[in-house]
C-alpha cells in the first residue's frame, strides 16, 4: 500500500508549518539564557505564550522556554478547528451533574470561543481565520439521533446556533457515508501554524522573551522561589508555569500522572483541482464526526488540498504506516480520492484527563494548565491567561476548570500500547454503518 500513495517530495512535517514558512530562513541559534526572570513559563505553545503575553502586559519579566521550536508542537499541528467543544455531552451532563453545572460549563465554553475570536480580530492575528461553521457528520443512524437530540437541546437551552441536517438534505460532505449531521455556526477555522506564530509574536511584542531548543530538565523549589534547570543553564524565577500539555514527560511527575498523552495524526494531499475539492467539501467549513475515534478535516485556504486527520492513538508510530491507514480512511469516505497522493504526514501529542475536563491549578507552588482533550485552540490560551492572572493576583482568573479533584489517570490509560488497543476497539465499535 505504501510507495504509490506518497508524492515524490513527500514530507514528514506538518503541511501547516511548511505552508507558513513564507520563504523564511532557518531559525537562528537560541538566545543566551538570563540569570533570572520574574516568571518562567515552560512550554511555548498556545498555553505558554497566551500566559506570557498576559504576564508581560501585567509588568512581569517573563521568560518562556521550549524544548523544540516555539509553537511548533500540538499548537501548530492540529486540525485548525476553533470552536466551543466539550468531551461531555450537555444532555448527559444535565443527567449526571444537574442543569446548573451543565449550563455553567457550556456558557463558559462559549465565552472561551468568543474570547479567541475577539483576540484574533482586535489584535489582527494573521491566521487565515474564517468563520464558516463546522459540520459534524453522523456515520450511523444511531449517532445521528444522539447528535440531533444533543444539539436541539443546546439550541433550546443555551441558544447555540445550530442547523440539523437530515440524511436526505445532506449536501455538506460529498460522501455517501453520512447519515446527516449538524452545522454548528459558532465555529471557525484557523491555519494553526500561523495562529501559533502570531500568538508567539504577540507575547514577544508585549515584552516576554521566548526561547526555543531549551529543554527544561528540572524545577527545584527553595525558600526564594524556583531554580529552573535547563540543558543550556539555570534560571532563577519567583513563579513557574508548566504549560507542556501532551509533551509533559516526567518533568513534573505529579502532573504527568494526571495527563493521558495521545498521539494524533494528520495528512495533507497533493494539490487537486478546485472542481474536485468543491465536490468533496463545497462549503469550505471544518468537518468532523461524532465517533470516539473521529476523522476531521478541512481544505487548505487555497481550496486545493484536503487536510485530513484521524487514527488517533495509533501504534506503532511509524508515520508512513499510519499515513497509509489514513489514506485508506480518506478513500473510504471519498472514493474519488483513490489516485490522489499524500504530500505531508505528521503527528502531534494531545493530553486527555481521566474526567475529560481540562484543569488549571497549583501543585508544589508551580502553576499549571493542561488536559484540553483535543480542543485547545481556544481553551489553551484562555487557561494560560487565567493562570497568568492567578500569578499576577489580577481579577478575571475564575474558571470552571479550577476544579478540585484532578485525579490520577490509571496506569493503563497512560500506556501508549493499551491506548492503541482501546482506540482500535472504539474504531471497530463505532464503525460506519453503510447507507441502505
Ligand atoms: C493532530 C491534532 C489535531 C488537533 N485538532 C484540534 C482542533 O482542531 N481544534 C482544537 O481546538 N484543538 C485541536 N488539537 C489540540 C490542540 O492542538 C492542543 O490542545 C493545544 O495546541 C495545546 O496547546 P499547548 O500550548 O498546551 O501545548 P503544545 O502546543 O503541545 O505546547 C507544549 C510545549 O511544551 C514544550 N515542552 C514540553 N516539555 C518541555 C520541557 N521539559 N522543556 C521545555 N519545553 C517543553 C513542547 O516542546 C511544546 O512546544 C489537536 C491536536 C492534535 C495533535
Amino acid at each position: 500500500m505504501t510507495g504509490e500513495i506518497f508524492t515524490a517530495d513527500f514530507k514528514e512535517i506538518p503541511y501547516w508549518i511548511d505552508a507558513a514558512r513564507d520563504g523564511a530562513a532557518a531559525q537562528a541559534d537560541p538566545a543566551p539564557l538570563p540569570a533570572k526572570a520574574d516568571v518562567v513559563v515552560v512550554g511555548a505553545g498556545l498555553t505558554g505564550v497566551g500566559a506570557a503575553c498576559e504576564l508581560a502586559r501585567g509588568g512581569r519579566d517573563t521568560l518562556v522556554l521550549d524544548a523544540a521550536e516555539p509553537g511548533e508542537q500540538a499548537s501548530s499541528r492540529n486540525a485548525g478547528m476553533l470552536g466551543w467543544h466539550s468531551r461531555h455531552y450537555f444532555t448527559d451532563l444535565v443527567e449526571t451533574a444537574g442543569i446548573e453545572t451543565a449550563t455553567r460549563l457550556f456558557r463558559e465554553l462559549r465565552a472561551i470561543y468568543e474570547e479567541a475570536v475577539k483576540r484574533i480580530h482586535d489584535e489582527k492575528l494573521d491566521c487565515e481565520f474564517r468563520k464558516n461553521g463546522r459540520f459534524v457528520g453522523a456515520l450511523s443512524p444511531q449517532r445521528f439521533d444522539k447528535m440531533a437530540r444533543e444539539y436541539e437541546t443546546r439550541a433550546r437551552l443555551l441558544g447555540e446556533e445550530v442547523e440539523i441536517v437530515t440524511r436526505d438534505k445532506q449536501s455538506e460532505i460529498g460522501s455517501p457515508q453520512y447519515h446527516g449531521g449538524v452545522i454548528t455556526w459558532e465555529n471557525a477555522s484557523i491555519q494553526p501554524a500561523r495562529h501559533a506564530r502570531a500568538m508567539c509574536q504577540r507575547a514577544e511584542r508585549a515584552g516576554a522573551r521566548v526561547i526555543g531548543r531549551t529543554p527544561v530538565i528540572g524545577v527545584i523549589r527553595d525558600s526564594a522561589g524556583f531554580e529552573v534547570v535547563t540543558e543550556r543553564g539555570r534560571v532563577r524565577a519567583r513563579d513557574v508555569l508548566i504549560a507542556t500539555n501532551g509533551y509533559t514527560g516526567r518533568l513534573i511527575p505529579w502532573l504527568a500522572d494526571r495527563l493521558i498523552p495521545i498521539n494524533a495524526y494528520m495528512v495533507a494531499t497533493e494539490p487537486m483541482s478546485e472542481n474536485l475539492t468543491t465536490t468533496l467539501l463545497p462549503n469550505h467549513r471544518v468537518y468532523s464526526d461524532n465517533r470516539r475515534r473521529a476523522n476531521y478535516m478541512q481544505l487548505s485556504s487555497d481550496r486545493r488540498r484536503l487536510v485530513f486527520g484521524g487514527q488517533t492513538g495509533s501504534w506503532p508510530v511509524d508515520l508512513r504506516k499510519v499515513a497509509g491507514r489514513l489514506h485508506g480512511d480518506m478513500v473510504g469516505l471519498f472514493p474519488d480520492l483513490a489516485g490522489v497522493k499524500l504530500s505531508h504526514a505528521w503527528t502531534g501529542r494531545c493530553a486527555a484527563t481521566w474526567d475529560l475536563y481540562p484543569h488549571i491549578g497549583i501543585h508544589d507552588g508551580m502553576h499549571y494548565a493542561a488536559g484540553y482533550c483535543f480542543s485547545g485552540n481556544a481553551m489553551a490560551p484562555y487557561l494560560g491567561i487565567r493562570a497568568a492572572r492567578r500569578i499576577l493576583g489580577a481579577p478575571g482568573a475564575e474558571t470552571f476548570f479550577a476544579r478540585d479533584g484532578f485525579s490520577r489517570a490509571p496506569w493503563y490509560a497512560r500506556s501508549d500500547r493499551l491506548m492503541s488497543v482501546l482506540m482500535s476497539y472504539y474504531a471497530w465499535a463505532d464503525r460506519p454503518v453503510p447507507p441502505a
